[in-house]
């Protein structure tokens, strides 16, 4: 088998393409030789390997070794030293890469091929011992803690408390005598936690390292990340091992990360950090604060240190162009990994990169402008679920607040909730339904589910590329970075800043789009929409073939709706307007009435209210459909449940407490999801669909004169089982409609059609079809019923379900199967029926991207759902149309 790939020296064996054997590191580092740029060479040890390593019980092939070493050999003739070499010797890193990206996730080892002599040799080499002695530190600690188990904070302390003794403030502060001294105690200290001395053979460590990177695809945080994020198991990890650059050799070397645009807002230009005489992780790991890569930046910034511009202009300039030709090639925004060795660049790593929402759509949109992609790319680039964060409530900027403190801006968006100071207890309690955020000094990958857990992040230390920083973004939370004059107290839970002092479980705001800090809560407001989003928007409605509505019963709920581009109300629920405190006790009279007489006078008064609400409703759609679905609760839900209530609401109502108590017991049911309600109460009452039916056509004549051109009602009728139930409610509703249309003077254009939510209702679709001028598929109850679930007690098993690997998804979230086999039936036997038929979907799933390529692939007429998912909706049938 072919397992290893090598690249370098503007050749590779592989490619972006094979990104699935080579990781997306290795397949990169590949693709980035090709294209010529400078990359030290290496080569990938395909994850084919980590899988037989798996299978033979973490054990590596044996005809791995002669193909790494020829590798090794084929490096070494490229740089011109040779691994093991006393005077001239080959270091690399041996690093981790799955096809996924998992940053930060997996283990990478640095500065392997040291120790006790070619340490000197490299002293010898490049004439400096103090770099020499620094590089072999850090081997030995990254060594230990990865491939050895030893914990990092062992040598850390050892570190610290060398540094504090000497009184030094930096690392860069330490002789080749003093690293010297260091490396002895590293020595000592591994020899005393693993009763043997440090390996000194390199081929050894090479294998170690190896056998320890795969090892890495199974530890418990890139377990945890994986079940996140959805990643197979069965993946495995890449192997890269590369010649080492060094980017800690003096004043000159430098090492960086960048973003060839802004990852925050889209803005085209170059973002980053960096650190000059460096190495590795120093600049994610916020052990010094890193500077900033072009000039504009440092004056933003306040820094007083020199940029990369200002500090290597020329070197500057030359990422500038690698970054040019990287996005041209992979047509997406990256995010890179530099170095920059005694004036020479290199490249360590590219990837698409994560970025907020808003970036994400201002670089879609700013792509396709430029042509380096097509608007369907741009539209397809942007997945809709993520949409939800920019649609969300930002601070109010007039609310008042008091900020205690500031950090970087590092992630937008506002939250509030209880502060925690450790991860897992921010998962803990989210389980329990509270809303938490996490303060750390930084984070590591450790923390990564319990920043998923909390609404927002804080942290005292690291910049816009911390690890805190990136992760939030990905994953759209709010986080304010490097809060310097915050003060966390881990040991005590306190985070004190500007004299106040917050302990665990007080409530605090984050504002990830300006750094604040808040004590309390703080009054939040609708966001804007950018011009990106607009245009955005625009394209996908132009793709898209499928009508998006909204689920509104109120002004508020319609308004909000058309301002998100919904282009009429698939669902308008009228029993909402009958729970407005003024109307509760009309309704309560028509339901206590004793007779059809008295239901109609209690009706009659409704009636007045019901078109108003109406009238307001069409003016506010200005045309654009409304369908109006008819009484669907049980009346029992209109009247008081408890004793102590109903004996108030007699009183109120001027009647006595037993006849209350008696209509009360009268109407309850044991089951009343499935009881006297929809169809079936309209057929019983028909004088409750009259008065609607009235209210509506009214209201259709009033507003149609208001607005100078005919509203088009929609009526539907809910929990349809049979075709007799609609035909008596439509005569009904006809005969009101032709009264209503004789005493105006004017024909009335209006359609019935039924809501589809019981299965017997899919499967007699051909019937039901033939008296429907339209089907809405009501997927919240269509679900309950097929499954015989109840959604409001589903909540006590599903989760066990889930775990347990029964069920996939909640199929109160993403459409089950089932439930779709039984939509599928019921559109083809209706429209058989009843050609032209229109139909579409209501509830829950009708935001869900999914379920709405499902309805295109249908041929469905439109989806309706919550006004909140409108833009969600419009961009996710426009997807599903490409
Ligand atoms: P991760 O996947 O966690 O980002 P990497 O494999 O990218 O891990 O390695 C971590 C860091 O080590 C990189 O940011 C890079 O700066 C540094 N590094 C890796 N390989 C080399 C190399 N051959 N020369 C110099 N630095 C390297
Ligand atoms: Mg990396
Ligand atoms: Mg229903």
């Amino acid at each position: 088998p072919k397992w290893v790939y090598a690249f370098g020296a503007g050749r590779a064996d592989g490619s972006a393409a094979m990104k699935n054997i080579l990781g997306g590191k290795g397949a990169h580092l590949a693709e980035m030789s090709r294209l010529g740029l400078p990359v030290p060479p290496g080569f990938s040890i395909s994850s084919d390997v980590c899988r037989a390593y798996y299978k033979a019980g973490r054990a590596l092939p044996e005809e791995l070794k002669p193909m790494v070493d020829e590798a090794l050999e084929l490096v070494g003739q490229t740089t011109g030293s040779r691994f093991g070499d006393p005077k001239d010797p080959l270091l690399v890193s041996v690093r981790s890469g799955s096809r996924a990206s998992m940053p930060g996730m997996m283990d990478t080892v640095l500065n392997l091929g040291l120790n006790d002599e070619t340490v000197e040799g490299i002293a010898a080499r490049f004439g400096d011992r103090r770099f020499a002695y620094d590089s072999y530190r850090r081997f030995i600690q990254m060594y230990g803690d990865v491939v050895l188990g030893i914990d990092n904070h062992l040598f850390e302390e050892q570190l610290e408390h060398f540094k504090n003794m000497k009184g030094y403030d930096l690392d860069t502060d330490l002789t080749a005598e003093e690293w010297l001294e260091i490396i002895r105690r590293y020595k000592d200290l591994v020899e005393k936690e693993l009763g043997e001395p440090f390996p000194q053979n390199l081929h050894d460590q090479l294998w170690g390292a190896i056998a320890a990177v795969f090892g890495s695809w199974q530890n418990a945080r890139a377990i945890a990340y994986r079940r996140l994020h959805d990643i197979p198991d069965a993946w495995g990890t890449a192997v890269n091992i590369q010649a080492m650059v060094f980017g800690n050799r003096g004043d000159k070397s430098a090492t960086g990360v960048a973003f060839t645009r802004n990852p925050s807002t889209g803005e085209k230009e170059l973002y980053g950090e960096f650190l000059i005489n460096a190495q590795g992780e120093d600049v994610v790991s916020g052990m010094r604060t890193p500077q900033s890569l072009t000039a504009e930046a440092r004056r933003q910034s306040n820094d007083r240190r020199d940029s990369l511009e200002e500090a290597m202009p020329e070197t500057f300039a030359e990422l500038c162009a690698v970054c040019d030709k990287l996005e041209a090639h992979f047509r997406d925004m990256q995010d890179i990994e530099f170095t920059v060795e005694d004036g020479t660049l290199w490249m360590l790593q590219t990837r698409n990169g994560k970025r907020t929402m808003p970036a994400a759509l201002k670089i879609a949109v700013d792509m396709a402008s430029e042509g380096v992609i097509s608007r369907e790319e741009a539209v397809a680039s942007i997945n809709p679920a993520q949409l939800d964060q920019l649609l969300h409530p930002t601070i109010d900027p007039d609310a008042p607040k008091e900020v205690i403190g500031r950090g970087l801006a590092a992630s937008p968006g506002a939250a509030s909730g209880e502060l925690v100071f450790d991860a897992d207890e921010a998962v803990h309690l989210r389980a329990q339904g509270h809303t938490v955020i996490l303060a750390r000094v930084e984070t590591s990958p450790e923390d990564v589910q319990g920043m998923h857990a909390a609404a927002g992040i804080v942290t005292t230390r690291g910049g816009m590329t911390s690890h805190a920083a990136v992760v939030a973004r990905g994953m759209g939370r709010p986080c304010v970075s490097g809060a310097a004059r915050i003060q966390i107290d881990l040991d005590k839970e306190t985070l004190s800043a500007g004299g106040v002092t917050l302990r665990k479980g007080d409530i605090v705001t984050l504002d990830g789009s300006s750094g604040e800090v808040i004590k309390g809560r703080v009054s939040t407001r609708q966001p804007e929409m950018s011009e990106a989003f607009a245009t955005l928007m625009s394209w996908a409605d132009d793709i898209r073939r499928l009508e998006i509505r909204a689920n509104a019963d109120s002004e508020f709920d319609a308004a909000q709706a058309r301002d998100f581009g919904a282009e009429g109300i698939g669902l308008c629920r009228t029993e909402h307007m009958f729970f407005d405190e003024n109307r509760i006790p009309v309704m309560r009279e028509m339901i206590l009435a004793e007779d059809i007489e008295g239901r109609r006078e209690a009706l009659a008064k409704l009636l007045p209210m019901q078109r108003e609400d109406f009238v307001a409703l069409f003016e506010l759609m200005a045309g654009k459909p409304v369908t109006i679905r008819l009484l669907d609760p049980p009346l029992h839900e209109f009247l008081p449940h408890d004793e102590a209530h109903i004996g108030e609401i007699a009183k109120a109502m001027g009647i006595s407490k037993a006849r209350l108590s008696r209509r009360v017991a009268a109407l309850r049911e044991f089951n009343p999801m499935l009881g006297h309600r929809g169809a079936r109460l309209l057929v019983s009452y028909p004088e409750i669909a009259e008065m609607q039916a009235r209210a509506i056509f009214e209201a259709a004549c009033e507003a149609g004169e208001k607005l100078g051109a005919p509203v088009l009602p929609e009526i539907m009728v809910p929990l349809v089982t049979l075709k007799a139930e609609l035909d008596i409610v439509r005569a009904h509703v006809d005969r009101v409609a032709a009264e209503v249309g004789e005493e105006r003077g004017m024909k009335l254009d209006y359609t019935v059609g039924t809501m589809m939510e019981l299965p017997r209702a899919c499967l007699a679709a051909g019937e039901i079809g033939l008296s429907a001028d339209f089907f809405s598929f009501g997927t919240n109850d269509l679900t309950q019923t097929t499954f015989g679930l109840s959604r409001d007690d589903a909540g006590r098993f599903l989760g066990e379900y889930s775990d347990k690997g029964i069920i996939r998804h909640d199929p109160f979230m993403t459409l089950d199967e089932g439930v779709q086999e039984l939509m599928a039936i019921g559109l083809e036997r209706g429209r058989a029926a009843h050609p032209g038929l229109k139909v579409g979907i209501c509830g829950e799933h009708g935001g869900d991207p999914a379920t709405i390529r499902f309805c295109e692939e249908f041929g469905m007429d439109y989806v309706s759902c919550s006004p909140y998912r409108v833009p969600i909706a419009r961009l996710a049938a426009a997807q599903a149309k490409l």
